[in-house]
């Protein structure tokens, strides 16, 4: 039988697991990716104790075993995960707030197959391309941004273009299965995000280049002026690099000097200032690659 103390004690364990949670999300803007569908606090708890609304059933049963599987001390501070244990590597969660301009969406971290962003528009930027087709959209509050950061490149002198933006789950598929079929599953996951796992299906994230269009989302961009430019204003406009020199071992990708995500000039200037990727912002496990 649990003692009434106990229960108390369960109660409290609850509602501080609650509160971190919540601050974790506060704090960092509403990333929790879960291996679970829904990653609601009450949810979280639930898989410990199951609290009652009334408050006076002694119904919540906190036995060791429970505590054993899912251990109340791994919630969340500033992380993004729950309070589940950290993933092993090549476990991919599903991220609990896909709409979130902050989300963290990498090889551990998928969007819903589902997921399609509901404010896509066309930016009004040139691309590489004259068609008014899927890649060039991006959700209207990194359209607003693009639009603002490659005015201020204008003001300096530096011509860009956009090479490719939002990406749907089905294209990402598609593009994807074309590639296992030429070169077998691993290899492809190698150099081709599996889908629900590109950031360009978030609506959020841009590949750019300068305006003559060489090295578009190639090597070759690294270290043209544009590239430069890029790495020294993104933040000022909300985007980052997403992909930093170096970092491989984290985002689980080489450096991409022309891919940039929007994630708001908050967090943008954070990570830019301490030169962090967005998985060390999170404080995640590193992506293995
Ligand atoms: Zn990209």
């Amino acid at each position: 039988m649990t003692t009434p103390m106990k229960v108390k004690m369960a109660g409290s364990i609850v509602l501080l697991m609650a509160l971190f949670i919540v601050a974790g999300c506060g704090s960092k803007g509403d990333v929790a990716p879960t291996s679970s569908p829904s990653a609601s606090p009450s949810s979280v708890a639930t898989a410990t104790v199951s609290p009652s609304p009334s408050g006076g059933s002694p119904t919540p049963v906190t036995t060791p075993s429970a505590g054993s599987t899912q251990k109340p001390t791994a919630s969340p501070t500033v992380s993004p995960v729950t309070s589940s244990a950290p993933p092993k590597s090549g476990e991919v969660q599903v991220v609990a707030k896909p709409e979130s301009v902050t989300v963290l969406v990498n090889k551990q971290n998928s969007l819903p197959s589902s997921y399609e962003p509901a404010d896509l528009v066309y930016p009004n930027i040139p691309f590489t391309f004259a068609e008014k087709i899927e890649k060039r959209k991006m959700r209207q509050v990194a359209a607003t941004a693009i639009e603002k950061l490659f005015a201020g490149a204008e003001k300096d002198g530096i011509h860009l273009a956009g090479v490719s933006a939002y990406r749907s789950y089905a294209t990402q598929k598609s593009v994807f299965q074309s590639y296992v079929k030429k070169d077998g599953e691993e290899k492809a996951k190698t150099y081709s995000a599996v889908p629900g796992t590109s950031e360009h299906e978030t609506g959020l994230a841009i590949d750019v280049t300068g305006s003559n269009g060489k090295c578009a989302a190639e090597d070759c961009f690294g270290g043209t002026k544009e590239a430069v430019w890029l790495e020294k204003h993104a933040a000022d406009y909300g985007f980052i690099i997403r992909y930093p020199q170096g970092k491989a071992a984290i985002t689980g990708y080489q450096y991409e000097p022309w891919h940039i995500r929007y994630v708001g000039t908050d967090v943008s200037k954070e990570i830019q200032a301490k030169s962090l990727t967005m998985e060390e912002f999170y404080h995640t496990v590193p992506v293995s690659k």
